[in-house]
């Protein structure tokens, strides 16, 4: 699992600890088979390369790594099924601390990532984070009308007479209740 598109996601903490205040920037376009991703059933198709954005900050005991995750999606929407598409803009926001540390940081903060050997790799965290917020489910627009049950026309672009009677479930349960206070 190791290639020039993914060494391009490591970082020398060794070297940055070193220097704490120092950075480093990461800008880099990677794939998504290039980083292993693989999407649940019902997940949108990741459309292009997922562009990461992120600065390595050294601090004395820890380097904190944060900046943006960028994930071009394509699809078609739940209710109308048209194509669409977008581009998904994730915070990415974790600490790294060297593992030989463990002792001493455990005792600080649960949060940190700890790393064996020298090197942040931020494939990992990178891919987990694009295989959790690939979006799912997305409406073209808040109020899409969706598709006619009846007719089958999109009710977005024409309108239908068609009358669809639709129980919410939600409603159920108050059949049942009696107001009787
Ligand atoms: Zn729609
Ligand atoms: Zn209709």
């Amino acid at each position: 699992m190791s290639s020039p598109q993914t060494r391009a996601l490591r970082i020398n903490m060794v070297e940055l600890l070193r220097h704490p205040g120092s950075e480093r920037t990461i800008e880099h376009e990677i794939s998504a088979e290039d980083l292993g991703c693989q999407l649940a059933p019902g997940q949108f198709e990741i459309s292009g390369d997922v562009v990461v954005g992120v600065t390595a900050v050294a601090a004395t005991d820890d380097v904190a790594v944060s900046g943006l995750v960028a994930i071009p999606w394509s699809g078609e929407c739940r209710r109308c099924l048209k194509a669409i598409s977008g581009v998904h803009n994730v915070d990415f926001d974790e600490r790294f601390a060297p593992a030989r540390d463990r002792d001493r940081l455990s005792s600080v903060d649960g949060d940190l990532l700890l790393v064996e050997g020298d090197q942040i790799d931020l494939v990992e965290p990178i891919r987990e984070t694009v295989m959790i917020e690939t979006p799912t489910s997305v409406l073209c627009s808040d109020d899409c009308k969706g598709i006619c049950d009846v007719c089958g026309v999109d009710r977005n672009e024409v309108p239908c007479e068609c009358v669809v009677v639709v129980r919410d479930d939600r409603w159920a349960a108050l059949d049942d209740l009696h107001l009787d206070d």
